[in-house]
Formats: structure tokens, C-alpha cells, sequence
């Protein structure tokens, strides 16, 4: 039986998102919770953005020491081979892509003006898969953009290509947000039928149904025989209204109705680390997680009304669909109301030296400190807010690592592409 697996892409669609973006200690920090949670793959960047590239490969040397394993990193391209070959050159190492181009006439016509056609799109895209496969790729998705608005024997026309050229994976990006969970469910087992290729599916929530419209789609690959990789982003941040939510479709894939005693995960999801996961990406978004949001929201748990409380007090089971402590919540969090010493980009070494020791890590003396509090200012220039103590343990842990995350060179004048 065919399964469903998990491809986040908060590091991609999320931080692409108008008026947010996460600083790349953040980004890194958002894999290490995506892998701790047993998340299949994280869409971790953009490999031909030159300020990314040292992020890239600061943590795919992550993965290499065994940090950032087993999830696996992606990074997302635009189908057009020019684009690998830089991909390549400010990344090599990079081994997982997906490539991206758009397949509505819409699109082509909206954005190639006339000047490229289907035909194009086809050898484009074939183009793209096999120059990656030449510098070294392990793994390919293509992305057929807007493919909820492509006409459907194109659509297959397309996977079928891509299929031919050794890709892997074909994600059908309902990028406007447009299907519903019946047309998903329609296209994607039609397109699982007839092409065979495992599919991803990546939906957003222009009209309030990406979860709805993701574990349909699920159920379409899965009904056509093939496996489903869901795209999600924590806390649902992305383009517009957003992407489908993580712990939510999670929920939503293991908990609904009679859903997973057909449709399971491919691999275990320890959904105990959400809210740790949730609260972080909402802090370093600067987005407040609604009060209503699926698992992780202050409402999730709350009861007020006489004859929910007293029903819930009786039998938790009466008014709530699974347990607070599934979700990793439950543990006091200790907020200080007093005096307080943060981490900022000028902190002093007593200062820091005292915020380390209450996270028992303590340091010989101060020559010992004072590289690693270097490092917390700098995440600090660019953060520009207080290091979480995750973040600050993971500067202290890895410091050569953290030093090349840090490290922004923007390119001479003439280089700047
Ligand atoms: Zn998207």
C-alpha cells in the first residue's frame, strides 16, 4: 500500500511570503526541529540566491556529521538549466532538487508573453532534469506551477517527461489556492493513474480548504496507487493566505474520521515536538499563532462553558478529540516577570556568561566565552530580537558551523547577478 510522507516548506514558500522572513540561524534552527519531529524532507532554500548559498552548506554539512539526518534537504530551483548550473556552482554539494515551472496556459501565456509555448515548457523542464542529473543530483521533484489550472492531458503530457528523464516526483502545486477537495481528488488520481509517479501535493488556502485539499490529494495518489508527499509550513505561513499547516494536516492525516486506517505515513511523525516547533516559527516570524489554530493555538485545550467543562472534567474525551499532551504541551514555561538579561547584538561577556549558566553551560572563563558570545551578536545583527535558548546552545555546539551561517559577503559590484 502506498503511504503518505511529509515535505515542509516554511524554509521556501514561508519565508518567500510577503512581509516575513526568518534569519538563517532560524532557518537552520527550523530543520533541526522539522528533523527532531521525523519530517521526510525540508524545502531548506533557494540554491541560487547567493546570500543563501553559505546556509545551504552550512547544513548540509549538518547532515554530514549526522545533526540534520535523517531528513532530507532540498532546495528548490527554477526548471531552466542555467539555473542548475549556478545551483551547482555556489552549491555543490547540494544533492536534492526540486525544479520548478509554471504549466497553466495561464501562466504560459500570462508570463512568457507569447514568447514560449508548451513545447518550450516540455524541453525546458527535460533540459533541467538531466543537467542536474549531470552534476551529481540524488534526488529530482518537478514542480508543475499552477498545475490545478493546467489542462490535464498536458499535465501528464508533463509528468510523463519528467518521468522519462529519471525524475522522481511530480508536485502538483494548486498555487492559487483554486481546488477543492473533490477536484483534487479527481485530477490527482487521475494523474497518479496515468503517469504512475508518486505525487507531491501542495496546496494553499486562498479559499480556506489547503488542509482539506491535502489529505485529499493524499488519498487520490494513494487511491491511484501511488505515494503522496504532502507540502506543508508551520503554522501555515506562506504566500497570501498560506500554505497548508503542518500540525494540522498531521491531525488531520492520523486523527480524522476513518482516514488513517487506510491512508498511513510512510514514516513516524513524533507530533510531541509541535508545540516546541510551532511556538519557535511564531516567535521568529514575528506572526502570533491564532487562538484558534489546530493543536497548537491558546484555544486548542480551553474550556469555559459550564456544560463543556464539566464534561471535559468527567472525561477529556467528551469534548476533546485527542490530548493536549500528544501535541508535546503540558510543561509549565517559565516567562520572566522580573529582572531579565537578554542576548543583543552589544551584549557584554558577564552578561552572556550569566544567560549561559542558567542554561547550565558554563565556559572556563571569559577568553573561553568571548568567541561564542562574537557569534550571539552576530546572530543578533540579524535576528534582531533575543536568541532563543535553543539557538544560543547551537551556537555554543557548533561554532565553526555557526560562523559560516553568519557569514553574509554580498558579491563585488560586477559579480551581482
Ligand atoms: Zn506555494
Amino acid at each position: 500500500m502506498a503511504k503518505i510522507y511529509f515535505i515542509d516548506v516554511t524554509n521556501r514558500d514561508g519565508v518567500q511570503t510577503a512581509r516575513l522572513g526568518l534569519s538563517k540561524l532560524e532557518k537552520t534552527m527550523i530543520n533541526i526541529y522539522l528533523n527532531r519531529m521525523g519530517i521526510f524532507q525540508s524545502e531548506f532554500g533557494f540554491p541560487t540566491t547567493a546570500h543563501e548559498s553559505l546556509y545551504l552548506q552550512a547544513n548540509l554539512e549538518l547532515a554530514d556529521i549526522g545533526v540534520l539526518r535523517p531528513i532530507r534537504l532540498e532546495g528548490w530551483v527554477r526548471a531552466s538549466a542555467a539555473d542548475i548550473e549556478r545551483a551547482f556552482a555556489l552549491v555543490p554539494s547540494i544533492r536534492h532538487l526540486n525544479l520548478s515551472i509554471s504549466t497553466s496556459d495561464q501562466m504560459i501565456n500570462g508570463k512568457f508573453q507569447g514568447r514560449r509555448g508548451r513545447a518550450d515548457i516540455l524541453r525546458m523542464m527535460t533540459e533541467a532534469v538531466d543537467t542536474a542529473w549531470e552534476h551529481g543530483a540524488k534526488s529530482i521533484g518537478v514542480n508543475a506551477e499552477d498545475a490545478s489550472r493546467t489542462d490535464m492531458a498536458y499535465l501528464v503530457e508533463f509528468a510523463l517527461a519528467a518521468k522519462e528523464h529519471g525524475a522522481h516526483r511530480i508536485r502538483y502545486c494548486d498555487t492559487l489556492g483554486y481546488d477543492s477537495p473533490f477536484s483534487i481528488y479527481e485530477s490527482v488520481k487521475s494523474l497518479a493513474e496515468n503517469t504512475k509517479m508518486p505525487i507531491e501535493i501542495h496546496c494553499h488556502g486562498d479559499l480556506g480548504m489547503a488542509v482539506a485539499n491535502s489529505i485529499a490529494g493524499a488519498k487520490a495518489a494513494i487511491d491511484g496507487g501511488q505515494d503522496a508527499y504532502i507540502n506543508t509550513t508551520i503554522n501555515g505561513i506562506g504566500e497570501r493566505a498560506g500554505n497548508a499547516d503542518l500540525v494540522a494536516t498531521v491531525l488531520a492525516v492520523t486523527k480524522s474520521k476513518g482516514f488513517a486506517e487506510r491512508y498511513q505515513l510512510g514514516k513516524p511523525i513524533d507530533l510531541t515536538k509541535a508545540w516546541r516547533l510551532a511556538k519557535f516559527a511564531s516567535y521568529a516570524f514575528g506572526v502570533p499563532i491564532p487562538i484558534n489554530q489546530p493543536g497548537v493555538g491558546a484555544n486548542a485545550f480551553a474550556h469555559a462553558s459550564g456544560i463543556h467543562a464539566d464534561g471535559v472534567l468527567k472525561d477529556p474525551e467528551n469534548y476533546e478529540l485527542y490530548d493536549f499532551a500528544e501535541l508535546g504541551r503540558g510543561e509549565p514555561e517559565l516567562v520572566e516577570t522580573g529582572r531579565e538579561i537578554c542576548s543583543g547584538e552589544y551584549s557584554g561577556v558577564s552578561g552572556f556568561r550569566h544567560l549561559m549558566g542558567r542554561m547550565a553551560m558554563s565556559f572556563k572563563d571569559t577568553e573561553d566565552a568571548r568567541p561564542i558570545l562574537e557569534l550571539v551578536r552576530y546572530a543578533n545583527v540579524e535576528a534582531q530580537q533575543p536568541l532563543v535558548k535553543d539557538e544560543l546552545l547551537f551556537i555554543a555546539r557548533y561554532p565553526q558551523i555557526a560562523r559560516k551561517l553568519l557569514t553574509l559577503t554580498p558579491p563585488d559590484g560586477t559579480a551581482i547577478s
